[in-house]
Parts: C-alpha cells; structure tokens; sequence
C-alpha cells in the first residue's frame, strides 16, 4: 500500500448515483476520462482482467477461438448492412486525412462475416465459432452509473456460422451453456429471460440479466417458469367477440372530461350501469407520439390503448429499435387540426382517416370490444364504439406497461415484476447478416447455401460494477473471491517495527505459495485508517498483524461477514492457503 498506484476518497464523487459507482471511485479502481469513459487504475485493472480470464477459459473450453478485430472500421461493410445509417447518432463517426469515412466498432456483425466469407467456402469448415474480447464504443444518449453504461466498454462477443438450422441451435445452446458457466463463476445474482433481438434481427433470443434494482431493463417472471424481458412479452390476443347485441355507437356530451379521472366520474354520474362502474380500462385513450427514422425523417404515430394502461416508453421503443419515439408536443399538435387534445379518438385515426395518422392499438383492443373514446369534439365522447364494426386500427403494438399480477402469456400464472441490467444477449441471427453480405458456403451437393449465425454478447466491463453493486456494504467493497484484486489483504496494525517485520515475512511466505497479498505497510498511519481502507478496497480475507502477535496470533477477518478468527503465526499460512484454494 506505500507504494501502490492508490488513493482513496472518504467523500462519494458527486456525480455517482449507485452505490457501485461510488465505491469503485472511492476505492480507487477507476477514474472519469470523460462521461462515459473511465481509466482503469491497479486494482479495478486486477478485478477486470479476472473477469475477463473466466470469459475466456469458459469460451475456450467450448472450442470457440479467440481473434481481434479493430475497433477502428471503415463504412463499406456497415453500409451494405445499412448499419452505418440504422446506429444513427449512437455511433462514433471519423474521417481519415483523406476524407474517407471511418467508424469505432459499436458491434462486429459485419467484420467477422466478412472474414468468414474470405477464408471458407465449404460446408466442410463448418461450424466455426468465433470470439474476440475487445472494445466496443457507442455513443449512448445516457451514459450512466459508472462503468454499466459507458461509451467505451469491453464486451466478449461471439459468432457461430452454421451451414443448417439443426447446427445453429446446438451452436446456439452451446453457448447457453457456456453462459451459465461464466455467471455462475462470476458470482451474482442473475436470470434468463426471453428477449426481443432489437436492431439485430434474427429469432431465438435470451438475455442474461443481473437481478438489480438500479438495472434500466424491467423483465417479468410467473410462477410456472415464464420469464421475460417486459419488450419481449407478447399479450395474447383475445378472441374475437361477437357484437350483434351492440347498440350503435352514440356520441354524448361529457363537458369538461380531458383526462380520464374526470370522463370516469362522467359516465357514472350520467350514464350509470348495473351491472359495475365505469372505471378506466373501459375507455380507450389514444397517445400521440412522434417517430425519428435513423435517416432523420419523422412520422406521427397513434397508440391506442385501455385507458387504465400507460405507454411504456422502453416497451415501446424495444418494438420500434431503431427507430426513437417522443411524446408529440402542442406545437407539433396544431400541425394536425383534426386532432382535439383530450379527446382524441379512431374517428380521425388511421391510415386513409381525416389526420391520416398510423394508428396501432394495444392487443387487448381486439376484435368486438366495446370502449368508451374521444368523439374528435372539444367535450364530447363516443360510447359503445365497437372494435371491428365502428373502426379498424392500422395494427397493433406492445407498448402497454405491464403490472404486476397480469396473466403470463403461456398461461402459466400470475407475473410479477422486477428490476435488471443486461450482462449477456444470445440470439440466433439467422441468415439476415450472410444474406447481406454474401456468405455462402458449398454444400454437400455443390450447392451454394447461405450461413447461418448465432451471435453472443458478454459486458466484461460491465461485469466489475454488477459484481460490485451485488457485493458490498456500508463500509465498503465485497468481492467473491473468483474476480477479487487479491486474496488476502495484510495490515501491519501498530508502530512496533515488529509487526512490520513479520507482516512482511508473512507476505512473501504467502506469495510464496501463489497468493495474491495487499500489504498495508504504511509507516505513519493507524491501525483504524488502515482498516477503514481494507473494507473499502474489498479483499476477501483480511489478516492483522497487530497486538496478538506477542501471543503468537494474527487475527484473520472474514470482509464479508465480518467473522473473526485467532490463528497461531505458524499455521496462518497453511490456514489462507486452505481459505484460497477452497
Ligand atoms: P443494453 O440493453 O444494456 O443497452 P444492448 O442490448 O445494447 O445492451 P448488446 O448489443 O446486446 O447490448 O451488447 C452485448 C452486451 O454488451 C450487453 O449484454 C451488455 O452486457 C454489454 N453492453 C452493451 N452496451 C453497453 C454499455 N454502453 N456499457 C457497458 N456494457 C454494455
Ligand atoms: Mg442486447
């Protein structure tokens, strides 16, 4: 410690939010570049490049190989995939002195298709599964808590070519396997779930999400097994209903109702029901937003939905990627006079309608339901409006926020809702990428057929603040002795040059034995500051040479659980040795 690269901050920086982010910084494992961009000091290095080694022995032993990619990249491959324009403002663009355009590799599809293509012809060189471990940037609208969500991060991203469907899917769970493998090591706490494959295209789709309350993913799980992420949920549709014993639809005054508290109130005041209330899912309110195309256009969209819903934005942007949504705001509003704020309603919704605007409606409005809905008049609703007879969406969406206690789509129960982070992606690609960048192998007839890839990611920087968000207390960092910076960190706890002596003897007997040591050697400083640092840096095992060494004994200290043990000096080597080595 008198000599390591480290200094540690008793006050939180002040731009961190989560509890990983503070204690990374204060303890000295990475410092801010630039938002989003962080240097890796001594220890956070040691913890990464832990992480990093599990990635890779576990992808090794599945027989992929590792290679590398530059993470500086020309246009040409990312325009055949019509990437270049879809990653819109997320990507880093740069010119050479040239002129020609260039690209810090936000992904590698397009790469390590293309050195397929170069190098095998033949279905006979298949399967091949490819990796590399390297930097990726992006430049995120929200870089946020630390190193979850940089502009520069190291991901581990694979590929699998196949020449069959058959191959794919056992590429496919290969990796699978692989991946419970890697987060079983890591340590934390993490959950499978069924995942939309966003701008990638492609099928089969899981997601590895670390189980965190400051996550930005929301997934779903059910009692019978369904678990998702709340992008990938699809509401089943209900079936149709028939509408013969509907009254025709009838508009009705309801003066001063632009929310739907206030039509609620509305309809049970004036238009009483036997058999139950009004309440909210009774209505259908229609949100109107404005699309941006990664080309820049823009385009209105409406969503229909049951007035009891609200629209969740990265529900819906999931559906949409790459396409981004806003809210329309009133300037954008008067653009389209047909449209009256507060009651808008499918009359002037559609395409081939007055506004003309796409109108897409949750599944729940399906076929014969009966709502309640904005007449196109300032204070004026429409009732019994039938779905099917009264008016036809343009399609539907899932952009409705789910709830706790909706029925799980497979039917097997009730779902409840939590909180994650994304730390691993699986999808099958297909044959979307090969098709457009021309991979095509010799089968065994001579024929030419197109690849077929898998494609599976991995956020190795991300990994370090999820272990450490998942591993910590009030005092400090908690690492699972797998990633720690080391095994054992060793205070010399007092002024008697002694203690020094043999806390030093100490830690060459155990790095003798192939342990990683932290001494805390530091002449001038007490034994309380020396403890107060050894919590905060994390190491599994704490050891103080200190007071019980005129007994022979050092105390050995459980970080984690905070256990204390007395230990004679003559076995304390042997006793970490068997703490280590498990
Ligand atoms: P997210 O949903 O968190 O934005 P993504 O779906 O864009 O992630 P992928 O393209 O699937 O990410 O990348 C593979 C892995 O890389 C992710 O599972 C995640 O662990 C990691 N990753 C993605 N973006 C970042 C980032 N900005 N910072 C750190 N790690 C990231
Ligand atoms: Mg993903």
């Amino acid at each position: 410690m008198s000599s390591l690269f480290v200094r540690t901050l008793r006050e939180d920086p002040a731009d961190a939010e989560v509890p990983s982010h503070r204690l990374l910084v204060r303890a000295g494992y990475i410092r801010r570049a630039a938002p989003g961009i962080y240097t890796w000091l001594p220890l956070g290095l040691r913890v990464y490049r832990n992480v990093e080694r599990i990635v890779r022995e576990e992808m090794d032993a599945i027989g992929a190989q590792e290679l590398q990619f530059p993470a500086l990249l020309p246009r040409e491959p990312y325009e055949a995939t019509n990437r270049w324009t879809e990653y819109g403002d997320g990507v880093f663009r740069l010119k050479d002195r040239k002129g020609a355009d260039y690209l810090l590799g936000p992904t590698h599809e397009e790469m390590f298709t293309l050195a397929v293509k170069d190098l095998y012809s033949s279905y006979k060189d298949l399967p091949v599964w490819l990796y590399q471990i390297q930097t990726k940037y992006r430049d995120e609208a929200r870089p946020r808590a630390g190193l979850m969500r940089g502009r520069e991060f190291v991901m581990k991203d694979s590929y699998s070519f196949d020449v069959t469907d058959e191959g794919l899917e056992a590429s496919y769970q290969a990796h699978r396997d692989a991946y419970v493998r890697i987060f079983d090591r890591l340590g934390f706490d993490y959950v499978v779930v069924e995942a939309t494959s966003g701008a990638m295209g492609g099928s089969r789709s899981e997601e590895f999400l670390a189980r965190l309350e400051v996550g930005e993913d929301t997934f779903v799980s059910s009692p019978g097994g369904y678990a998702a992420n709340v992008e990938a949920v699809r509401t089943p549709a209900p079936a149709p209903l028939p509408w013969d014993d509907a009254p025709a639809a009838h508009v009705e005054d309801t003066p001063d109702t632009p929310t739907i508290a206030t039509l609620v109130d509305h309809l049970n005041a004036a238009h009483p029901r036997d058999e139950r209330p009004w309440t909210a899912a009774d209505t259908l309110k229609n949100v109107l937003l404005v699309l941006t195309h990664p080309d820049g256009t823009r385009e209105p969209l409406a969503i229909g939905l049951p007035g009891d819903r609200e629209v969740d934005q990265k529900r819906l942007e999931g559906q949409l990627e790459p396409i981004a949504v806003e809210a329309m705001d009133d300037e954008e509003l008067r653009k389209h006079p047909t449209l009256v704020k507060g009651y808008i309603g499918p009359g002037v919704l559609g395409e081939g309608a007055a506004s003309g605007i796409r109108y897409l409606v949750d599944p729940r409005v399906s076929e014969g339901t009966r709502w309640v809905t904005g007449a196109d008049e300032p204070g004026r609703h429409v009732l019994d409006l039938v779905c099917g007879r009264d008016f036809t969406p343009d399609g539907t969406i899932e952009a409705a926020a789910l709830r706790e206690g909706d029925p799980a789509p497979d039917g097997s129960g009730p779902l409840s809702l939590a909180r994650g982070i994304e730390m691993g992606h699986i999808f099958q690609l297909g044959r979307k990428y090969a098709e457009s960048l021309g991979l095509q192998v010799l089968d065994e007839n001579g024929k030419l057929v197109t690849v077929t890839m898998g494609s599976y990611g991995i956020g190795v920087s991300r990994a370090v603040p999820v272990i450490a968000e998942g591993n910590h207390d009030e005092l400090g960092l908690c690492w699972p002795r797998a990633i720690a910076p080391a095994d054992v960190h060793l205070v010399a706890a007092g002024k008697d040059p002694q203690l020094l002596q043999e806390a030093e003897r100490l830690a060459a007997d155990l790095s003798g034995r192939g342990l990683d040591v932290v001494l805390d050697d530091r002449p001038r400083l007490s034994p309380g500051v020396k403890f107060k640092d050894a919590e905060l840096i994390g190491v599994p095992t704490i050891v103080v040479v200190g007071k019980g060494l005129v007994d022979g004994v050092v105390e050995v200290k459980d970080r984690r659980t905070g256990e204390r043990q007395d230990v004679a000096v003559g076995q304390v080597v042997e006793h970490l040795v068997g703490l280590v080595r498990g």
